[in-house]
């Protein structure tokens, strides 16, 4: 079966692909020749995933998934949450976002934060949504060089390592996006 991941985000098609049996042919955005910019201008992450996911299904036709995902730190209320990409202003820069977030936590010892992944797919004119949680922590400073995003200053509960400090096929096997997709392809497999 074809199935199209709304995303151009190499890491996480990476990420995606490894966890996918062969009898899915997971084809990208660029894939089908779609070089839109689609603009995630819904409030939550669930609406900016069926956002992505219908403007694909609608234009191209293709059965079709897509992610949204926020880091929610409880201290902050949730923030950044579904802002998680721009949270330190345009243009999204990980750097930024993550020399801030350690500012707004400074002298905070209560560092508790989770990320979570919102997951819409169409699939033969029907709509599912799946959702991923993985707890932890904001560590102090940065450690390790892996991954992308907020990895370096993310702990999962449980581990002594940052997520940068772990291998994607690790990572894979425990994040937000991880248990969303892995809920995702046990559906695929009963459809
Ligand atoms: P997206 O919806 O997957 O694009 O995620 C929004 C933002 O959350 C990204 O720009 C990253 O800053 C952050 N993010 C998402 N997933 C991860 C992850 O697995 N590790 C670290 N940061 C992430």
């Amino acid at each position: 079966m074809k199935l199209v991941f709304a995303t151009n985000n190499l890491n996480k098609l990476k990420e995606v692909q490894e966890m996918l049996p062969d009898s899915i042919e997971l084809l990208s955005l660029k894939d089908i020749n779609c070089f839109d910019e689609i603009d995630e201008t819904e409030t939550t992450l669930e609406g900016n995933a069926k956002l992505k996911a219908d403007y694909i299904t609608n234009k191209f036709g293709y059965n079709c998934f897509a992610d949204d995902t926020g880091l929610e730190v409880e201290s902050l209320d949730g923030k950044p949450g579904v802002y998680s990409a721009r949270f330190a202003g345009e243009p999204a820069n990980s750097e930024k976002n993550m020399q801030k977030l350690l500012m707004e936590l400074e002298n905070t010892t209560d560092r508790k934060a989770q990320f979570r992944t919102a997951v819409a797919l169409n699939l033969d004119d029907k709509n599912f949504l799946f959702e991923g949680i993985c707890k932890g922590e904001i560590l102090t400073k940065k450690q390790g060089a892996k991954g992308f995003g907020y990895d370096p200053i993310f702990k999962p509960e449980g581990y002594k390592e940052s997520f940068a400090e772990m291998s994607s096929s690790d990572k894979n096997k425990i994040s937000h996006r991880g248990i969303a997709i892995q809920k995702l392809v046990a559906f695929l497999n009963k459809y």
